[in-house]
Parts: structure tokens; C-alpha cells; sequence
């Protein structure tokens, strides 16, 4: 914390922060204990509580030294934690707020100018529509989101079966893959696959998954959804889902973000698309729940592929 300090040296050349400093002095000058927050930027940004306690020490001589105990707790991590959970609600809030502001536009545009005009009403009437199933949405989202952030420590116990699962996800989203004019194939053993998993959650993460390929990577006019099983990096057996398009793909930077609550690589493009920004953000959380894991790999203009990874269900005990 204060690298610069050294036994029988003064300690304000070597504390650099004047909270400190200004602590230690009050509490050495009224003997009472002190306490100080700051902010430490080297190496990097780090939030520090400072509790300084004087101690009298006794001396050989009898009476007491001034000493003063100072005990500092790292705040980082719970600042870290808050500030994310005010970005979070501020960024929740606008995105309630647009489709709420359009809806009150065209009520306002309905009770007024456009009161006599049915052809105005009408589109009004279907643009309110829109705006109202995106709230809906969202709303829809976020309680899926926080209902998996409450069970993310209980790991799902019951064996499901993987393949009518994607097999069900895939016929729902016939008719989005008709409209975006997309060929889907998909490519499954035949026994069945067993994982320890949640089956309403299972369907949320590869409707999105497969949503996604549908919506952005349309473009590439195909999309490939395989099931195989392998070995992860550290050893164990695991099943991998892979959704793969050939669409226009995403740039190496936004990787890493994708699963970043309301993070887009465009924020036009997928509100068009009626994204909310929070599907891969739910699916990275349902993974987590399942002990697996997301993996993102795409070459731009060439396609995506993402991947949910599995560890594979023990083989249940021989009788
Ligand atoms: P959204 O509700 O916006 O679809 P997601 O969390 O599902 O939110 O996805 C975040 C962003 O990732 C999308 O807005 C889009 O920019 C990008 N994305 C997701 N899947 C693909 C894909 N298959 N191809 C290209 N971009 C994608």
C-alpha cells in the first residue's frame, strides 16, 4: 500500500495521500480514533478505508508511547459492484423511457391534430403497438435476468435431454427464418444427450443464440446448428452447441462485451432488429448456472460462431 515506508522514517513522505495524513494528525493530536476514505490511483484505481486507532504502547520506563494503529480495508471490489449497479439501473431506466416517451407522443398526437384522421390513427395506432412490445420485452428480459441471478449458486440437478430442446427452439423460429429468407440446418446425434440442466432456461439461451444468428448474420442466407462432444482445455468431457452464421460477423474489439448488459455493436441495428440488448447477457448468466461457458469466435464478413459448452452429465450408476 505504501511501498515508500520505512521503519523510523517519517511516514508522511511516505504516505502519499493528504486524507491520510491529515487523519493520522488528528487522531495523534486528540488521541481519539480517526477514520479516512480515498481514492488511490497507482498502479490503479483503488478505494481505500482508513481506520486509525492510537494504542498506547507501554514503555520500559513506565507510562505509555503514541502509537497509532492503522488499519486500511480495501473498498475496491464493493465501489466496483455499486457503480455497476447504478450504471445498470440508469441504463434500464433510458431504455424504458424511449418507447415510454414515443407512446406518450403519438397519445398526445391522437387526443390532438391527428383526432379525425383514421389513416394517421392507424399507422399511430401500430407504431404504439411496437413501442409497447418492446417495453414488454424488456421488461420480460430483466425478470429472466434477475430470476437467474438469484439461482446463479444452485446448479440445476435435474438430467434433461438436449436434443428436443433445440429441436423445439429451432421449429419456433421456422417462421423468422422463412421471413429473413435463412436456411437452417441442424446437425444432431441421434441417442439422446443428457445434461444437469433447466429446461425453460435451456430454451431461453439457445432461442437467443439461434434468434441472434437469424437477425444479424441473415445476410449469409444459412445458418448451421451442431451438438458434439469433446474434451475442454482442462480434461473433462463436454458438450458443445455451436450456432454458427455467415453473416457479417463482429469486429475482435466487441468481443469481449458482448455479454455485457445492454452493450450492441449497433445500437440502430438491433433495436430495429426489437433487441434489447440483455439476450447474450442472460445467456452468459444461464451458462454460468450450468457450470458451462459461452464462446464467441467470428472472422468479420465471414460470419459468427457462438458456442454454449457443457460439462457432460455423470453417466448415472449401473445396476
Ligand atoms: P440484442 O437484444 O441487441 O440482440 P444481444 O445481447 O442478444 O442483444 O446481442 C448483443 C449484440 O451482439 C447485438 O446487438 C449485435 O450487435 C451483436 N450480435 C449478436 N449476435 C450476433 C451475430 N450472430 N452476428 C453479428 N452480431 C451479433
Amino acid at each position: 500500500l505504501a511501498p515508500a515506508l520505512r521503519r523510523n522514517e517519517i511516514a508522511q513522505f511516505a504516505l502519499r495521500s493528504p486524507e491520510i495524513i491529515t487523519a493520522l494528525r488528528e487522531a495523534i493530536a486528540t488521541t481519539e480514533p480517526r477514520r479516512a476514505t480515498y481514492l488511490d490511483h497507482v498502479p490503479v484505481d483503488r478505494w481505500m478505508e482508513l481506520m486509525i486507532t492510537p494504542v498506547p504502547v507501554p514503555t520500559s520506563f513506565g507510562g505509555a508511547d503514541k502509537c497509532m494503529l492503522m488499519t486500511f480495508h480495501d473498498q475496491t471490489p464493493l465501489r466496483r459492484v455499486e457503480e455497476m449497479r447504478a450504471d445498470f439501473v440508469a441504463n434500464a431506466s433510458h431504455e424504458l423511457r424511449t418507447p415510454l416517451a414515443a407512446l406518450s407522443g403519438f397519445i398526445d398526437t391522437l387526443q390532438g391534430q391527428a383526432k379525425d384522421d383514421p389513416k394517421a390513427r392507424e399507422r399511430f395506432l401500430g407504431i404504439m403497438h411496437n413501442q409497447a412490445t418492446r417495453m414488454a420485452r424488456l421488461i420480460d428480459d430483466l425478470l429472466s435476468l434477475s430470476r437467474v441471478e438469484l439461482s446463479a449458486h444452485v446448479r440445476p440437478d435435474t438430467l434433461v435431454d438436449l436434443l428436443p430442446i433445440i429441436r423445439q427452439v429451432a421449429d419456433g423460429l421456422e417462421p423468422l427464418a422463412r421471413e429473413r429468407q435463412v436456411e437452417v440446418e441442424i446437425h444432431l446425434p441421434d441417442s439422446p444427450v443428457m445434461i444437469a440442466g433447466d429446461r425453460e432456461e435451456l430454451l431461453r439461451l439457445f432461442e437467443n443464440l439461434i434468434e441472434n444468428a437469424l437477425k444479424y448474420g441473415a445476410s449469409g442466407g444459412r445458418v448451421i446448428v451442431s451438438l458434439t462432444s469433446g474434451a475442454a482445455t482442462d480434461g473433462t468431457q463436454e458438450i458443445r452447441i455451436m450456432v454458427r452464421d455467415f453473416g457479417p460477423g463482429i469486429a475482435p474489439e466487441h468481443l469481449p462485451r458482448l455479454t455485457e448488459r445492454f452493450y450492441r455493436v449497433d445500437v440502430g441495428d438491433s433495436r430495429s432488429q426489437g433487441g434489447t440488448g440483455l439476450g447474450l447477457s442472460l445467456v452468459k448468466h444461464i451458462l454460468n448456472r450450468h457450470r458451462g461457458r459461452l464462446l464467441i469466435e467470428s472472422v468479420p464478413r465471414q460470419g459468427a460462431t457462438f458456442s454454449a459448452c457443457f460439462p457432460q452429465a455423470k453417466a448415472p450408476a449401473q445396476i
